[in-house]
């Protein structure tokens, strides 16, 4: 991938986030304070509306995570912002990004997040579909698989991720106040982080 298909991305992706805003307002509302579609709407959206020209993809993924730190509200703005920027530096300065070099972005944005949100798989957040669509990719990877269908299998992964927070209760984050009232309702930051990686999924293909 090209910075010109990561850009391709992070706008797709603010699409996507904007046309889903309101289920992702829902699902937080159920569980959290409501705000999760309106706060990731903005910042993908601003994260669109900033991105360099000119730059390698490591470039263009750090930018777009400088704008969604500074332009999403509540704790997803500081835990999508913090992927995007380990992942641009785990690219470097490559011109195009491999399958391997994409899959070891992937790894990065889980760590940094893992680092920052101090969740495990099982506590009903992002993770939960995040994990599951690194570790997809990376047996895509060593099965031989390109590129895109490492992708296609992260973004699967990470749907059924989020399908499977459903009957889990929360152990982080302000549902976690909700004890066993939790569980019957997705994590709207897995909900979430499957778009993104279903936004990756669409472009992966086309350069
Ligand atoms: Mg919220």
């Amino acid at each position: 991938m090209n910075a010109a298909a990561f850009a391709a991305w992070i706008r797709h992706t603010a699409e996507l986030v904007s046309a889903d805003a309101g289920r992702l307002t829902r699902l937080d509302a159920a569980i959290g304070d409501g705000d999760h579609g309106h706060n990731l709407d903005r910042g993908f959206r601003a994260a669109a509306e900033a991105l360099p020209d000119g730059v390698p993809p490591g470039k263009v993924l750090m930018a777009a995570g400088r704008s969604i730190v500074s332009r999403t509200g509540g704790a997803s703005g500081p835990l999508y912002g913090t992927a995007l920027r380990r992942a641009g530096k785990a690219v470097g300065d490559a011109g195009d990004v491999g399958a391997a070099g994409l899959g070891a972005a992937l790894r990065a944005a889980l760590d940094g997040v893992q680092e920052l949100g101090k969740a495990a798989e099982g506590d009903k957040t992002m993770v939960d579909a995040l994990a599951p669509a690194v570790a997809a990719y990376e047996a895509a990877l060593a099965d031989g698989s390109g590129l895109a269908d490492c992708v296609r299998a992260a973004a699967d992964a990470a749907a059924k991720g989020a399908d499977d927070t459903v009957l889990m209760q929360a152990r982080k984050g302000r549902a976690s106040y909700l004890g066993p009232r939790s569980v019957g309702h997705m994590d709207p930051g897995a909900a979430s982080t499957a778009l993104v990686l279903r936004g990756l999924a669409d472009v992966a293909g086309e350069g």
